[in-house]
């Protein structure tokens, strides 16, 4: 059985920080999903292998949907897609089962509604959230889902070796560029990019660093 909703959000709000809309947009979002997959106990030895989650957005009911799945991007069970979307999409391995649960926009404004008493949109919003039924907080779309092997849970199933840097690059993310193998950095893609110290080397900024 899946654990009642005010066990579920308080322990989303232990791991999240905090009680916030989003932890109970959250915490709902994820008890539908599961139901609607015929997952009873995400947690449970047999259900846990079969769930995976992708989110669309790096916010606070993110943290409400891991908690209840217990899906982890360390276990690649938990995938980001970084649209900017309140949604997610929840998928069962062994049913192929998916479904596409997106917050309504307009629920913002029927809050209102569900809110009285509350002035600052804040409580109005966790006050209304809990309330609201699921179809007004949320569209559904029964979608199809694929991954590529490599994608999956288990152990890593490619390796390559980058050409430039020699780092082994796992799970598919080479770039192949004019006949050669590169890692993400090597190939310009990097989200950083090097301090440059002439004349230093790592061990130098190694020491200077933790002096
Ligand atoms: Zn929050
Ligand atoms: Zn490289």
């Amino acid at each position: 059985m899946l654990k009642s909703f005010e066990e579920l959000l308080e322990e989303s709000v232990i791991k999240h920080g905090h009680l916030c809309p989003g932890q109970i947009l959250g915490v709902r979002m994820a008890m539908l999903g599961c139901r609607l997959l015929g997952i009873d106990d995400p947690y449970s030895p047999d259900e846990r292998k079969n769930l995976i989650v992708f989110v669309e957005i790096d916010r606070c009911a993110t943290d409400a949907i891991e908690s209840v799945t217990g899906c982890k991007m360390g276990k690649r069970t938990l995938k980001f897609r970084d649209y900017g979307l309140m949604a997610a999409t929840f998928w069962n391995l062994e049913s192929d089962l998916a479904y596409r649960i997106v917050a309504r926009e307009d629920a913002r404004h029927k809050a209102q509604d569900y809110g009285s008493g509350e002035t600052d949109p804040f409580y109005l919003q966790m006050k209304a959230y809990r309330q609201m039924p699921e179809e007004e907080l949320f569209s559904i779309q029964r979608v199809q889902m694929e991954l590529p092997p490599w994608e999956l849970p288990g152990p890593p199933r490619r390796h390559a070796r980058c050409h430039r840097c020699g780092e082994v690059v796992r799970d598919g993310r080479e770039v192949y560029r004019d006949q050669e193998v590169l890692c993400r950095p090597c190939a310009g893609e990097a989200y950083f990019r090097p301090w440059i110290a002439e004349g230093k080397s790592s061990a130098d900024i190694y020491k200077e660093a933790l002096s």
